[in-house]
């Protein structure tokens, strides 16, 4: 049987809640006789690290990462810690450590999901956003100087460099060809950012040569937000740079219901270093440890985990589980209108996985 060695990252609120729920569910594919199983280790990093450590995770921590198969990744956040210092300390020093350039966002209605946007039908929308995730407007690049003194100064310079540009814009013609209507978007603000944005639409132009099936075009950020909510049906593959697809993708999950639904994927598409799967959501402060987290986002991330993996068909079921628990409104957690608890839905998913074994038996 095929094994793989999976890290668990909860890191802070109810990414405690939710990436337990999402091993619970791959361990059940196992017992569901999906013919792999997985060898988990947990790392008990982010904020309790850092009032222990003085650190999100520890300065050799992406050596004990590098030789597993893929990542499983909960929330970095702490309401008693500057967002800067935990986000920085450990989701991004994974990512920027392990080049994971790629972040890869799909959005569905999935099926008993009451999305807001009322004129479009659930099949409307069906989105796969890609987000460059190595350099751009986050490369942490810039300054303060004169702190705390009137004439203070700071910058955050947007550095973008030709190979990124051009590797994320292969990736997204790659996976809009991959995609049965070959369409793609390239989000751009080339008339007010002239300079890094201009290079990245030549950089589009030049990469669209090696892709002559797939119809794309240009959108500026800010009519893409508008665009995605009057006419959802035109965008199907969608590409953007770091903090564009930052924003347009929390507008996509909410209007794919819930912001606890949405899963991402930080891909190493050359698969030099493992990738790492998480929902997109973040700490929940507001109802951390109260059982009350969505998990599905957990659970969806898990199918791209598996897709990465090369396991299709493990994917394919964990999504049907998925998909026939949301159709019962009755478990729906609270976020959805539901009263239905994180566990009651992880041990839905999990009976659906097993119901789904003894229908193959029978
Ligand atoms: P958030 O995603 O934590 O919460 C926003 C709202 O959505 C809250 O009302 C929350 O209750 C709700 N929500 C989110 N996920 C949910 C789920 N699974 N089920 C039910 N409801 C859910 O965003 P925020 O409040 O802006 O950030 C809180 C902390 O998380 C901050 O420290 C932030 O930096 C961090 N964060 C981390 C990541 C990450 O690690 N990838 C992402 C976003 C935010
Ligand atoms: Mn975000």
């Amino acid at each position: 049987m095929k094994t793989y060695k999976i890290a668990t990252i909860p890191g802070d609120g109810i990414g405690k809640e939710v990436v337990p729920a999402g091993r619970e569910v791959m361990e059940a594919l196992t017992t569901a006789g999906a013919g792999l199983r997985f060898e988990f280790e947990n790392f008990g990093w982010g904020g309790d690290y850092y009032r222990q450590h003085g650190m999100m995770m520890p300065e050799d921590g992406l050596d004990a990462l590098r030789g597993k198969d893929a990542i499983l990744f909960g929330s970095a956040g702490d309401n008693q810690i500057p967002d800067h210092i935990t986000l920085w300390g450990l989701r991004l020093k994974i990512c920027q450590g392990f080049d994971q350039y790629a972040n890869v966002r799909p959005t569905r209605i999935l099926p008993g999901i009451d999305g807001p946007l009322k004129r479009c039908a659930a099949e409307d929308l069906n989105w796969i956003i890609v987000r460059e995730n190595s350099e751009g407007e986050y490369s942490g690049v810039g300054g303060r100087v004169h702190q705390g003194h009137p004439i203070e100064a700071a910058t955050d310079v947007s550095m973008m460099t030709r190979v990124g540009v051009e590797r994320i814009l292969r990736f997204a013609f790659k996976l809009a060809q991959s995609r049965p209507r070959k369409l793609l978007t390239v989000i751009t603000k080339s008339n007010a950012q002239r300079h890094a944005m201009v290079m990245w639409d030549e950089v589009a132009l030049q990469v669209s040569k090696d892709f002559p099936d797939v119809t794309w075009d240009k959108e500026l950020v800010d009519a893409a937000t508008a665009r995605m909510v009057n006419r959802p049906k035109t965008l199907d593959t969608i590409v953007a740079t770091n903090l564009h697809a930052d924003i347009l993708s929390d507008l996509a999950a909410a209007l794919a219901g819930s912001l606890g639904i949405a899963p991402t994927g930080n891909i190493d598409p050359e698969r030099r270093y493992p990738s790492m799967f998480e929902p997109i959501h973040g700490s929940a402060f507001d109802i951390m440890g109260r059982g009350l987290a969505n998990p599905v986002g957990t659970f969806w991330s898990v199918v791209m985990l598996l897709e990465h993996l090369g396991e299709q068909q493990a994917a394919q079921r964990v999504m049907s589980a998925i998909e026939a628990v949301t159709a019962n409104p009755a478990l729906h957690t609270r976020d959805l209108g539901g009263t239905a608890t994180t566990a009651e839905v992880t041990k839905a998913v999990c009976d659906q996985l097993a119901a789904g074994r003894q229908a193959e038996a029978a």
